[in-house]
Order: C-alpha cells, then sequence, then structure tokens
C-alpha cells in the first residue's frame, strides 16, 4: 500500500471526483517513481479511465482552481496550476503508430495500454486514486524492481519504444545522469541502432534534455554514454570534434574531449549556473581548429580563445540555446579563460591585475572558477604549479581590489564634465579624453579619484589644443 505518498489534499479530491464520475483514476509516472526513490516529486501526473478534459475540469472546480486550468484539446490534457504544483490529467489512451510515418493515432485505452506507451518500467508504475483501491501500486513491468536495481529499461521491445519517439533515447540517458542509474544492456543497444532517429526530433526538445544532462551532479557521465551511443556526433558534432590525441616526434598532446568533461564535472562542484557549466563545456572549443605541431615548441592552440569566442553564436543558433545576454557571458567567459592562468610569476604586475578586473567585470569570480576548473595535468607537478601561479593570481586579485577598488569601474570623471570644462559639444575630443584617463589608471600611471583624472584631463585637453574655460 503505497497511501502515504498521497497525503496531499489534491489526491483526497481527485479520488472523490473520479468515484463520482465512475472512472478509474490513477497517479502515474514520475511522481511514483520520485516517491519510492524519497525525491521530492514537483508536479502530479493523473490518469483517468475516461475523458480526461471533463475529469480535468470537474477537478478544478472541485479544488477551486476553474481560472488555474488549461486544456489542451489537440492532445486531449489538461494541466491545473495548484500553488506551486502542475497537476497534468490524461484520458487513458492507446497509441499506434503507423509504420511509414510514424505518426501516432491515439484512441482511448486502458490504463494498461497507457502503461505501455511509456517511456520506461520505472515511469510506467501507477498508484490507484479510487476509494475502493486507493494507495494500490500498479507495476505491471516490475518498474519497483528496476529502480531498486538502479536500472532504466523500456517496457517493450526498445527498438519500438525509442522508434516511436526517438527523444526517448535522450530521457534514457538524461535520467542514468540525474540519478545515477544504468541504461540496461538491451535498452542501450537499442539506443545504439536508432540513434538516426533522433533527427526527427525538434531542437527544442534535445536541447531540453541535454540541459538536464548539464544540470546533473556529473555530467560527464551523460556525454559519455551519448558519446557511446552514437547520439554526440549527431546532436553537438563540435564537441565530439574534441576527441583524439595526435602524436608527432613522440609527443602527445591531451585528449580535450576527457580534458574538457573533468572540466565541466570540477565547475559542478563549485557552481550549478547553466551558463558557467555551459562555459566549461565550450572553454577549448576551437582547440581542433587551431591545432598546430611547432617544432621546438610542440603541440600549440594559439588563438583557440579567440575562435571559441566566435563559434558560440553559431553553436548557440543551431542547438536553438537564447542569443541573449546568456550567450554574451559564455563567449566573454570562452574568451578570457586563458588570462588569469597566463599571468605568470614574472609579469602578475598590479596592472595586468588591474586590466583583468577591469576586462571581466561583474564576472571575476564565475572567471576564476572556470579557470580553477581548467586545472587538470596528468603531471602532478605540472598541476601544483599551475594551482601555486592561480593561488598567486587570486591573492593578487584581492589585493589590487581594495587598492584601486577597479571591480564594476566607474569614470571618475563623466563626459558632461569634459564637455563643460572645455566648454564643448559631444564630440570624439572627450572620447579621447575618456580613454586616455581609463588607460592611465589600469597603467598605475594615475590613481583611481577624480582629482587625479581632473589634472590628467587637463593634460590631455592641451595636446588636442583645447583651452579650460575658466
Ligand atoms: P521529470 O519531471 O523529472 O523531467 P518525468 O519522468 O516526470 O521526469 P515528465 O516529462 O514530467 O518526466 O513526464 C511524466 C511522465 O510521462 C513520465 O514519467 C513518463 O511516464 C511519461 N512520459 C514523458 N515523456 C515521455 C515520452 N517521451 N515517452 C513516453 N512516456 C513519456
Ligand atoms: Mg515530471
Amino acid at each position: 500500500m503505497y497511501t502515504h505518498y498521497l497525503e496531499h489534499k489534491v489526491f483526497k479530491t481527485a479520488s472523490l471526483v473520479a468515484d463520482e464520475m465512475h472512472y478509474p483514476a490513477y497517479v502515474i509516472g514520475g511522481f511514483v517513481r520520485d516517491c519510492i526513490l524519497n525525491r521530492e516529486g514537483k508536479d502530479f501526473d493523473i490518469v483517468v479511465v475516461g475523458d480526461g478534459i471533463l475529469y480535468a475540469q470537474n477537478l478544478a472546480r472541485a479544488l477551486n482552481k476553474t481560472k488555474a486550468i488549461t486544456i489542451y484539446k489537440t492532445y486531449g490534457t489538461a494541466q491545473i496550476k495548484y500553488d506551486e504544483i502542475e497537476i497534468e490529467i490524461v484520458g487513458a489512451r492507446k497509441e499506434s503508430y503507423s509504420p511509414e510515418t510514424r505518426n501516432p493515432s491515439v484512441e482511448q485505452g486502458s490504463l494498461e495500454d497507457d502503461q505501455l506507451r511509456r517511456d520506461f518500467t520505472m515511469n510506467a508504475m501507477a498508484i490507484a486514486l479510487n476509494k475502493d483501491n486507493f494507495g494500490v501500486l500498479l507495476d505491471p513491468f516490475n518498474g519497483l524492481q528496476d529502480l531498486a536495481n538502479k536500472l532504466i529499461r523500456t517496457p517493450l521491445n526498445p527498438d519500438l519504444t525509442f522508434s516511436d519517439d526517438p527523444l526517448r533515447m535522450m530521457r534514457a540517458i538524461r535520467f542514468a545522469t540525474q540519478l545515477q542509474f544504468s541504461i540496461h544492456d538491451e535498452t542501450f543497444q537499442g539506443i545504439k541502432r536508432n540513434t538516426e532517429r533522433i533527427n526527427i526530433i525538434t531542437s527544442e526538445r534535445i536541447l531540453t534534455e541535454l540541459n538536464k544532462i548539464i544540470l546533473s551532479p556529473k555530467p560527464s557521465v551523460g556525454f559519455k554514454l551519448l558519446d557511446e551511443a552514437g547520439l554526440l556526433e549527431i546532436i553537438f558534432p563540435e564537441f565530439c570534434n574534441l576527441k583524439g590525441v595526435e602524436i608527432i616526434e613522440g609527443k602527445g598532446h591531451k585528449d580535450n574531449f576527457y580534458h574538457t568533461l573533468e572540466v565541466l564535472d570540477n565547475i559542478c562542484v563549485f557552481t550549478n549556473d547553466l551558463w558557467l557549466r555551459w562555459a566549461a563545456i565550450l572553454h577549448d572549443i576551437a582547440k581542433p581548429a587551431t591545432k598546430k605541431f611547432e617544432v621546438g615548441e610542440g603541440w600549440t592552440f594559439h588563438g583557440h580563445e579567440f575562435k571559441g569566442a566566435k563559434m558560440v553564436k553559431r553553436i548557440f543558433t543551431r542547438m536553438k540555446l537564447p542569443l541573449n545576454e546568456k550567450m554574451r557571458y559564455v563567449e566573454k567567459m570562452v574568451l578570457l579563460h586563458l588570462r588569469p592562468i597566463a599571468l605568470t610569476k614574472e609579469n602578475i604586475t598590479d596592472s595586468a591585475i588591474r586590466r583583468l578586473i577591469f576586462d571581466a567585470g561583474e564576472e571575476l569570480d564565475d572567471l576564476m572558477l572556470l579557470v580553477r576548473a581548467d586545472i587538470t595535468s596528468k603531471n602532478e607537478n605540472k598541476k601544483r604549479r599551475y594551482l601555486e601561479n592561480y593561488i598567486l593570481v587570486e591573492q593578487k586579485i584581492k589585493e589590487v581590489e581594495e587598492k584601486d577598488h577597479i571591480r564594476n569601474w566607474q569614470p571618475p570623471l563623466s563626459g558632461e564634465e569634459i564637455m563643460k570644462t572645455f566648454n564643448l559639444p559631444p564630440g570624439k575630443e572627450i572620447g579621447i579624453i575618456k580613454t586616455a584617463i581609463r588607460e592611465a589608471i589600469l597603467d598605475g600611471v594615475i590613481i583611481n579619484t577624480f582629482d587625479a583624472a581632473y589634472q590628467l584631463m587637463l593634460l590631455e585637453g592641451e595636446k588636442l589644443g583645447l583651452k579650460p574655460q575658466l
């Protein structure tokens, strides 16, 4: 008996309404799975044997939520928003796919029909809601056993499940990553045989699953599975290109695919931010395109940060990631990811640090997290050297910040002040003087105060043949 999962008021009401209508009703899918796993189940999926929309309307009335119902006629589903919870309601259905077009034709069915069209055994479990069987678990494919064994498995022949809706391949790998489960061997072989069919799925649906993989505690698990299955090459070829090691004159470089995954896992310990995680994924994306073997130097990837930053927009566009300030943030991270660590003992000068603080702006802390995560050498000596250097840069940033207040720097002298002083209309002189002041502050030629900036303005004005108005 699973009555203890059904203590929420919604289930009591759902039960009463179902009995009044003489409809068998069940809570099904993710909610049941998450309860059994002791994870917080956020959404309730309810399936009734009968008219789902009619039931949803009655339930909304009984819950006093008639304003919070949305009906999706074409799908025969409805959603009720109940405080923070989304209740999804659907009439049990049987799906059959035409073998030519694979378009589903949907007709009313039994609970068992509905369970058969679900993606995995653990997602097909239902708990009855009617009074006479309230709390009874209906688990036709032994999902409970698979949950206990941490196994993801399709209820039907995997070729059928994956061919009917190829997004399920992404979902299998997403659940494996989120829950740290294994994919049953026959199910995984089924994915391998059906990878090409992912091409019929929209980029948006693929991205939703990919982002859930990226937001998991250890996303490398998912990327390795996507790669092994053959899906990564189709959905994210640039990332696949990072794979491999070339050896010339006995010298190899690191495998940038596994390096990137290590950086990604590293940064996940410190941040849940999707975009910082994306920055880790893309930080070395242009290494294949910039790779060279130079005599005397070995392998180089000169300019991969510039080229990589340029690749971000193309990748975001294709994958339907947002082309907004989130994208610009990722571009900036990729562009700057070498800057802090490129400062070696000899050149950690105040002015180099001031420039770094100025260029990174609000993103400085995130950038430092990325740089820290990026230190992954197999050579312990090298790793220690980089780490020591990193700590030095970090300390120096702190010192310079306390002294100079460069973070979120605002010019100590405004354009209006310059115009007023020289009685000038807006024009290029203002820009020239402002740049000179900024550069002098960053280089440490003058200090970051109004008075120092004012004096420099007078000098720069003189150079331009301007006279202050007294
Ligand atoms: P989460 O909410 O954590 O993403 P979930 O399993 O609840 O996981 P939903 O997308 O909310 O996923 O779907 C709810 C249920 O609907 C699933 O548990 C599953 O039974 C079914 N389902 C969802 N998507 C599919 C699909 N593509 N193919 C078959 N069944 C699906
Ligand atoms: Mg859900």
